[in-house]
């Protein structure tokens, strides 16, 4: 029975670790993609899609906002 409640823990202990590992990764691609993205109209750079929004919103309110898929290629 002890074998048994063994191999349990190991398996969870590794289903942890493997999701550990897979949400490090994603949020390192989105602080990479995040460095891409510029205002087309003034060509600053936001340090993330939510500033370029408030940005547009608050200095250029006439033009278009950006997806965010466009920054994302
Ligand atoms: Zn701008």
């Amino acid at each position: 029975m002890a074998r048994g409640a063994q191999k349990e823990q190991a398996r969870q202990k590794a289903q942890k670790e493997a999701a550990k590992r897979k949400g490090g990764v994603s949020q390192l691609g989105a602080r990479q993609a995040g460095l891409q993205i510029k205002c087309a109209t003034c060509m600053s750079q936001m340090a993330n899609y939510k500033l370029l929004v408030q940005h547009m919103e608050a200095k250029h309110p006439k033009d278009k906002i950006p997806t965010e898929e466009s920054f994302s290629a």
